[in-house]
């Protein structure tokens, strides 16, 4: 069995891996790398593929697999909840990518890869071809979000865990991943793999008091957030504090949100989520919008970098209010909006580039990733032979290569693009 990294090698975005026997291609997730303006895709497989075990509805994890079918027709395979969210957001991408004009997947593509959809619920053993059979695991990362357990019989029996993206400690929407059982290779997630992450608890606290002393002086919060996971966790954090300002949602993380709201038994508390989007203002047309300035209040809008969507809409008017903020609830990758505005206090608008010098602008680690903590505990679980390092910038990479070989002292590497693995050469 041959592995290959065709993308997220090094790097974040683009998640693509080829597992491949003489018989059979099958990937893990393969999705694209979102840059300001154009998306990367990961590196092409030539020839038929049978299948694609999709860990999670991302982008970076599945934005890439209409592609495929251009040329070939695998069997996605998808937790039901993956593939209801993945449906959302490859729309949406096909959308952005019409409204600017670029290449993109077409409809038909699109159409082929929801013909060839097979849905695998948690903890379902599933045969993918003759010599390859997987389960999904709750990652607790987002909605329908899995680890991914491989038996490979091809020279050798080999037992792999592919972690994708994964959190392994309690969230509001969802509880933390359970660690899982020993296997021979393991390719793991290192988005956090040099860092840590503040207490959950602390944090939340901290950023409620912000909120509030913002309110209290008659100022209103714009909240970037990601439409997956973190609108719903944002929104459900603000009503268990029970603001008393007005708090509305918009974006494309109400749409989301209805997709969360029929899947009670993935989430940690559904009772207070349930409550939670009954008590938010959901926003969805232009009349709402111009309201939402007539008093203090808080508004969580998609998209959460600033790239789009209807957060975008209101910075122009919240410059104009006194005491007014911009608290970021996720990380600003390098090159977006959202990352320019924390970082230089610059906003570009519709051509201009809009001072923000003395604004309130500040930022909240609300991950929805693990930390190395949490890293260390999954590769120190699994007690592998072989460790593939993916999914994270050189720096974090590398800082999780050397704890791997000085702690556990089994073969570890961090692929690069093309990289090839014959997984029967170390285990
Ligand atoms: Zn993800």
């Amino acid at each position: 069995m041959d592995l290959t990294f065709l993308g997220s090698a090094r790097e974040v975005g683009r998640s693509a891996i080829l597992m491949e026997t003489k018989k059979s291609k099958v990937l893990l997730d393969y999705g694209v790398k979102l840059n300001e303006e154009l998306s990367q895709l990961p590196l092409p497989v030539h020839g038929f593929v049978d299948s694609v075990v999709l860990s999670h509805a991302h982008l970076d994890h599945s934005g890439a697999i209409p592609y495929l079918f251009k040329a070939t027709e695998p069997t996605v395979y998808a937790t039901p909840s993956t593939i209801e969210v993945s449906k959302v957001l490859l729309e949406d991408s096909m959308k952005i990518a019409d409204s600017r004009g670029q290449d993109c997947f077409t409809r038909s593509d699109y159409k082929r890869m929801l013909r060839n959809i097979e849905l695998v619920p948690y903890h379902v053993e599933t045969q993918v071809t003759d010599n390859i059979s997987f389960s999904f695991s709750d990652a607790g990362h987002i909605l329908g979000a899995a680890i991914t357990r491989l038996h490979i019989n091809d020279k050798k029996e080999i037992d792999m865990v592919y972690s994708g993206d994964f959190k392994d400690t309690d969230t509001r929407m969802h509880k933390g991943a359970k660690m899982p059982s020993k296997a021979d290779v393991l390719i793991v997630e290192s988005t956090y793999g040099d860092r840590e992450h503040p207490d959950r608890k602390k944090l939340e606290k901290e950023f409620v008091e912000e909120i509030r002393s913002v309110i209290d002086v008659g100022g209103t919060v714009l909240l970037p957030c990601f439409a997956v996971g973190r609108t719903q966790e944002i929104v459900t954090l603000l009503y268990a504090n029970r603001l008393e300002c007005p708090v509305y949602m918009d974006g494309m993380g109400s749409a989301i949100s209805e997709i969360y709201l029929e899947h009670a038994e993935l989430l940690r508390d559904y009772e207070e989520f349930y409550h939670a989007m009954k008590w938010v203002n959901w926003i969805t047309d232009r009349k709402q919008r111009e309201k939402v300035f007539d008093e203090p209040s808080v508004i969580v809008s998609t998209a959460g970098m600033l790239t789009g969507g209807p957060a975008v809409g209101y910075i122009p008017e919240l410059r104009t209010i006194k005491n007014a903020a911009i608290f970021f609830t996720g990380f600003q990758v390098p090159g977006t909006p959202g990352n320019r505005l924390l970082n230089e206090k610059v906003f570009d608008y519709e051509g201009f580039a809009m001072d923000f010098r003395g604004f309130n602008i500040k930022w909240f680690d609300f991950s929805a990733h693990t930390d190395k903590n949490g890293i260390h505990k999954f590769i120190k679980a699994v007690d592998p032979q072989l460790v593939l390092i993916n999914h994270g910038e050189p720096e974090q990479s590398e800082a999780l290569r050397k704890w791997v070989e000085e702690e556990i002292g089994c073969y570890v590497f961090t692929p690069t693009l093309r990289e090839k693995f014959g997984l029967e050469d170390f285990v």
